[in-house]
């Protein structure tokens, strides 16, 4: 495994802090990185709420990465809970190939950070509608 996947597993663990906001929001049981190809990491964490006005962990970063400035993703990785294995979800997925439809295959996707075991949203996602 390289530095990179490295620092970003330490950054997304760094915002990983299951909480409950309120009566109807917790957030943080799952936490992401998303490499852009500038090189820079962005993260984000997950929140949960009543009526479906939640987001992804993988989602929050790529919304931070655009607000940013950037759009596009070149590796992504999240630590779900128990720190276990876990593929993007497929509105994560859909939203990855929206960004990139010409390249989106070559997004390296961390599938299992314990044992080293990375992925491509090409893999991951065959025969998809777009491409
Ligand atoms: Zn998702």
């Amino acid at each position: 495994m390289d530095q990179i996947w490295k620092d970003m597993y330490e950054a997304a663990k760094a915002v990983l802090a299951p909480r409950r906001i309120s009566e109807y929001v917790t957030a943080g049981e799952v936490s992401a990185a998303v490499l852009s190809s500038s090189g820079r990491i962005y993260t984000g964490v997950c929140m949960d709420t009543c009526s479906t006005l939640g987001i992804c962990a993988e989602r929050n970063a790529i919304f931070s990465m655009v607000t940013n400035g950037e759009d596009r993703i070149e590796r992504v990785l999240c630590i779900p809970p128990n720190e276990g294995k876990g593929a993007p979800c497929g509105a994560c997925r859909e939203l990855m190939v929206q960004l990139m439809p010409e390249d989106y295959r070559s997004i390296q996707i961390m599938l299992d950070y314990k044992n080293d075991i990375v992925t491509t949203l090409g893999e991951l996602t065959p025969e998809w509608w777009i491409g």
